[in-house]
């Protein structure tokens, strides 16, 4: 039981990733008393273990595919290594003074930190460390971790993207296990920074809940650029008989295939990446003291104001189990303090047309309703499609096995031919989609578009004169 006195707070934010902080420190520009609880390291997921660590090594990834494009433009270059080692230093150190700096900021904003793992003791109390705080309001912002099957060897011997961002070397071969996000972007730069690289997916195509565009085009892309994409299967055994050290294994992975009904032995990788998906960070939080609900795996339900069923809990970010992007948890947790602290009633997060960004190899990006999402929405005779495929300027001067295709589609529907998805693929994507983001948010229609002057030449003026 606690020794101290209970402190109390205006609002007690749980877990100090992107949702809470940005929760917290909205909270306290409006004069709220504050304290974020933090289990691990300041930032959560995206600066550890996520967006961050991810988009340098997709950095890392894309300075080899300039490389190799360089000769194209004339260079004669040799690229003498690679040393992963020293990137892998400069991101730790990196991220390290990202730590720093959230710990800073949120000093300066008058925010109590409180480090350790809280665990509700009462509906309004959690304990930390022996400690008891409550809050007049109490957010939670857990957040999510990776999860693997309970399939025998895959936990033993797979790692998860966590286990990525802490290989101290690159590993000679890899099997990356998963058809989302995380599997498609991990599979891409282990590809270009040279590793022999299995993406091993239980249908027949990868980022499934994407436009046609995107899963395809990224598919046939991987598979050109020499990545083995083993389709329609289910790892049923892995075993190991390397050291079950990080990128020092030698794992055998046994494989069916649920179209050939074969099944398959695929051996020889040093590492075994599982990205199929994440849970809710709920263990020993306590939460059987509230009445707060959640689904089958965890995930916390809120209404549209991130309220729980347990009056004065809130949760947003990747805990609520959908749209599980950082700028989603910082927009509902800063929204939430508005509504709460800054007397905005009825401010909330409108979670649709949220535009997300694949950060594979040309990227993707998307906002809005895929064609066929749309199609089922509004009948297939209100949508009309706009699509265009090219090459970028970019690779005028490549021989054709450097030359990455760009994918634009733009899906209307009604007589106003209304924009509601815009999905790309290819090289600058990751930076155009923002602003058509902005427009589809706005209602924009197809003859807004074309009203708009195009910027030339740019891959992104085909958005403002397709036909
Ligand atoms: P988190 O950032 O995970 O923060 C939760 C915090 O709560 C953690 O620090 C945890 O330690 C703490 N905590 C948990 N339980 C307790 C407890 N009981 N007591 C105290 N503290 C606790 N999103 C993008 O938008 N773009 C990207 O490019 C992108 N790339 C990604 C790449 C990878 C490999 C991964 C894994 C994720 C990526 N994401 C990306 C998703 C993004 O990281 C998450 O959506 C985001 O971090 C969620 O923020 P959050 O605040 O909900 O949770
Ligand atoms: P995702 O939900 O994106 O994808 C996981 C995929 O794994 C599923 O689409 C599914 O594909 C497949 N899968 C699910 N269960 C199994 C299983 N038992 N066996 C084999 N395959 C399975 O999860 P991720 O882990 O890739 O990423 C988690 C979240 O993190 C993302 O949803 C995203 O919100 C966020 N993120 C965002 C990024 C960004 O913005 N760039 C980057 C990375 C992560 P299928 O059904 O086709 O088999």
């Amino acid at each position: 039981m606690a020794a101290n006195a209970k402190k109390v707070f205006d609002y007690l934010v749980i877990g100090a990733g992107s949702g809470g902080i940005a929760s917290a420190r909205r909270a306290a520009s409006y004069g709220a008393k504050v304290a974020i609880v933090e289990a691990g390291r300041f930032g959560g997921t995206c600066v550890n273990v996520g967006c961050v660590p991810k988009k340098v090594m997709w950095s890392t990834a894309s300075m080899r595919e300039a490389l190799a494009e360089a000769k194209g433009y004339g260079f004669d270059i040799e690229v003498k290594g690679f040393s992963f080692e020293t990137v892998k230093e400069k991101r730790d150190a990196y991220i390290k003074r990202l730590n720093g700096i959230y710990e800073t900021n949120l000093s300066k904003d008058g925010i109590e930190q409180i480090k350790g793992h809280a665990k509700f003791v009462e509906k309004d109390t959690v304990e930390v460390n022996g400690q008891l705080y409550s809050g007049k309001h109490i957010l939670i912002a857990t957040g999510s971790y990776a999860w693997i099957p309970e399939t025998p060897g895959l936990r033993e011997f797979g790692t998860t993207s966590d286990g990525f961002f802490e290989l101290e070397h690159l590993p000679k071969k890899v099997a990356v296990v998963g058809a989302g996000y995380i599997g498609v972007e991990l599979a891409g730069i282990f590809h270009f920074l040279g590793v022999d690289t299995t993406l091993i997916i239980r249908h027949d195509s990868i980022l499934r809940t994407f436009d046609p565009i995107i899963s395809s085009t990224i598919l046939e892309e991987y598979r050109k650029a020499g990545i083995k994409v083993v389709t329609n299967s289910v790892i049923t055994k892995a075993e190991n008989s390397g050291e079950n050290l990080l990128g020092k294994k030698n794992i055998t992975l046994t494989v069916d295939n649920s179209e050939t009904k074969a099944t398959d032995s695929l051996s020889g990788f040093n590492e075994l990446v599982v990205a199929v998906g994440r849970r809710a960070n709920v263990h020993n939080l306590g939460l059987e003291k509230t009445a707060v609900r959640h689904d089958k795996n965890g995930y916390i339900i809120v209404d549209e104001y991130q309220q729980t069923h347990q009056q004065g809990l809130y949760a947003v970010g990747d805990i609520i189990g959908h749209a599980q992007l950082t700028p989603v948890a910082i927009a509902a947790g800063r929204r939430l303090s508005d509504r709460l602290f800054g007397g905005m009633e009825g401010r909330k997060l409108d979670y649709s047309n949220i535009p997300s960004v694949i950060f594979s190899h040309p990227p993707a990006g998307s906002v809005g309703l895929s064609q066929p999402e749309a199609e089922e929405k509004y009948g297939k005779d209100n949508v009309k499609i706009y699509q265009s495929k090219f090459i970028n300027m970019h690779f005028s001067l490549q021989p054709p096995e450097h030359k990455q295709p760009t994918v634009y589609k733009l899906v209307c529907v009604g007589k106003e031919e209304k924009v509601v998805g815009v999905h790309l693929v290819g090289k600058a994507s990751d930076e155009i989609l923002q602003g058509f983001a902005v427009a589809v948010k706005m209602g924009a229609t197809k003859q807004q578009l074309d009203d708009t002057v195009a910027i030339h030449p740019t891959a992104a003026e085909e958005l403002v004169t397709m036909r």
